[in-house]
């Protein structure tokens, strides 16, 4: 990989509430495909990457929203396209225990983007979820007329209840910039001030937890590597939490 890449990257479809937009289950797939691309472009940036959103908020059609997307994506020479979509048909309402999971879609299973696709599902699943692997697609609009060689990932399944407990945007969002660079944004969650997951403090009761955060790894041997430089610099009591 360069170390400074200029990568595409788009939400799939039109918003929430427009025509054209993405599947609704647990999970509106408009909406988070939206959070997870700014999470995305965030991290790349602080990793020193020049990034395009290529999404579409305006579209008139499905095909007018592609249209626009593609040629957001090719108005420059870019190293990658990304294109962040969540799957449906799962079904899985009641929850059965297992995510039906992740997978990405290429043009050309032989070429770069499969390396990068593989990469990603790789780390989404290790963030929790079902690896669905790596498959090619010949008719997908987005993987037909992009110049660069270009991922359609599909996060998880909105209509799986194991699917959308497991989901967070920020891992999500960190798992595709691992998969892409290799590398940990530091800053991760920076860019939305307005986030009420971390706005939001339990009220009523008085009584709130805090926690201490001094790491948070995708890769668990870099989190036990940090619990021991702690415990080694007298912090006894450190631990791994998986969240
Ligand atoms: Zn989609």
């Amino acid at each position: 990989m360069k170390n400074s890449m200029v990568i595409n990257v788009h939400a799939g479809h039109n918003p929430d509430g427009k025509t054209a937009c993405g599947a609704v289950g647990f999970l509106r797939e408009s909406t988070e495909a939206r959070r997870v691309k700014d999470e995305v472009i965030s991290q790349l940036r602080q990793l020193g990457h020049t990034v395009y959103d290529c999404t579409c908020e305006n579209g008139t059609s499905q095909a007018d929203v592609l249209k626009k997307i593609v040629a957001a994506c090719n108005a420059h020479r870019a190293d990658l396209d990304i294109s962040i979509h969540f799957n449906s048909g799962a079904k899985d309402s009641a929850g059965n225990g297992r995510t039906t999971g992740t997978e990405a879609y290429v043009f050309d299973k032989g070429g770069k983007a499969a390396e990068y696709a593989e990469k990603i599902c790789r780390d989404i699943s290790s963030a929790g979820f079902r690896n669905r692997g790596v498959k090619e697609n010949k008719s997908l609009y987005f993987l037909k007329n992009t110049s660069a060689p270009a991922v359609l990932v599909e996060c998880c399944f909105v209509d799986d209840r194991d699917d959308a407990q497991c989901y967070d945007y920020l891992k999500m969002a960190g798992a595709i910039v691992y998969g892409i660079t290799g590398k940990e944004c530091t800053d991760a969650g920076k860019h939305d001030t307005k986030d009420e997951s971390l706005a939001g403090t339990p009220s009523g009761t008085g009584r709130q937890l805090s926690r201490v955060q001094v790491g948070a790894y995708f890769v668990p041997e870099n989190a036990a590597r940090l619990r021991d430089r702690l415990r080694a610099a007298g912090f006894t009591d450190a631990i791994v939490v998986k969240a």
